[in-house]
């Protein structure tokens, strides 16, 4: 039995390197195996990784500017008005603020530095002119590569944030839309799908992926990574659920170290080409977080995250030290390849 799966896995990374895909039903089958077979799995998983995004990796960090008493209902955020949870509620801070924030990330090695804000998108020009005046403060103060997470969006709203100078543009799809009645209600998949498929349009980079752990099956994890390989997704951000109190989500079991790393691999195996993130949850690794690039992933985000606490930056910068892991810091090169709009004046 474990000579055939040895050569499954065997067949199947020499398809993929040389160009192929992995089928929906061998990602059924692979996200099932025991993690005896994880040390082969990831080194499939790590040679695809290298032979398609190289051996660099990326590493980004983000602002919460806008926070708590939310209008949508996801299962998993503390940051829902929907639910009783100790999360902070502000509104927008100040550009010096998040400033200050972006050159801290850059000089960690950050290639690129996300704006996020609770909510269901842009409704007013006021949201507007203040995102505008931060895409402003973030050019004029440092070249990092300039992200938001915003919530939905409509075409119109996705042009205007490019023309404001945003570069990439993330949205999570969360989960497999099979699952997603049980994670929102607020809002629905295809809003999210649209979303993406306006700031591709708009010429804005996109950034989109779930989080797993939230009561899912096997197969709606490959059901999303099906998705986002339909989608073209180029950038993934897997996050790993960390129950939030007062969430309907909030006593769910986190994942074991050994099930994420087995789940990340198969995200490199189904998403071959993808810049997979690292980013909330990776502390249930424990131990083990030094090994996600040899588990496949090609990325990962430092600092804070929403409403819990990243391990300290030092730590991260000394792993990827250690591990002797360069950072692609290319924000300049990845402009030339594919300019933006300088930002525009800040309207009245
Ligand atoms: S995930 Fe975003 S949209 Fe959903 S409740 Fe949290 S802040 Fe609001």
């Amino acid at each position: 039995m474990s000579e055939t799966v040895y050569h499954r896995i065997h067949e199947i990374t020499r398809r993929i390197l040389a160009g192929g895909e992995m089928s929906t039903e061998e990602g059924r089958w692979m996200i099932r195996l025991p993690t005896r077979y994880l040390s082969s799995l990831m080194a499939g998983a790590d040679r695809i990784r290298r032979h398609f995004r190289g051996d660099a990796v990326e590493v980004c960090a983000i602002a919460n500017v806008r926070s708590g008493n939310c209008s949508e209902n996801c299962s998993f955020c503390a940051q829902s008005g929907h639910y009783k949870t100790r999360a902070p509620v502000y509104d927008y801070i100040p550009e010096e603020q998040l400033v200050d924030q972006a050159r801290r990330a850059r000089q960690w090695g950050a290639s690129d530095f996300g704006v996020v804000s609770k909510g269901w998108g842009v409704r007013s020009d006021k949201e507007r002119r203040q995102l505008q005046r931060y895409f402003q403060a973030m050019a004029r103060n440092s070249d990092i590569g300039r992200c938001a997470s915003l919530g939905v969006l409509d075409r119109e709203t996705a042009r205007e944030l490019k023309a404001m100078g945003l570069e990439n543009y993330h949205h999570n799809l969360e989960t497999a839309e099979s699952y997603f009645h049980a994670v929102c209600t607020t809002h629905t998949y295809q809003e999210n799908i649209d979303t993406i498929r306006h700031a591709r349009e708009a010429g804005l980079r996109v950034c989109a992926g779930g989080i797993l752990g939230m009561g899912e099956s096997l197969d709606q994890r490959i059901e999303l990574a099906e998705t986002l390989r339909r989608l073209e997704v180029e950038s993934v951000p897997l996050n790993f659920l960390s129950p939030q109190p007062g969430t309907p989500f909030g006593d769910r079991e986190p994942m074991q170290p050994l099930e994420i790393l087995l789940n990340i691999a198969v995200f490199r195996y189904m998403l071959p080409r993808a810049e997979i993130r690292i980013a909330g949850g990776r502390q249930f690794l424990r131990d083990l977080q030094a090994m996600i690039f040899m588990a496949g992933a090609s990325g990962v985000m430092i600092g804070d995250y929403l409403t819990t606490k990243g391990r300290a930056v030092e730590d991260d910068l000394q792993m990827l030290r250690d591990l002797g892991v360069s950072v692609r810091g290319d924000t300049q090169q990845r402009r030339a390849a594919s300019p933006v709009a300088a930002p525009g004046p800040v309207s009245a």
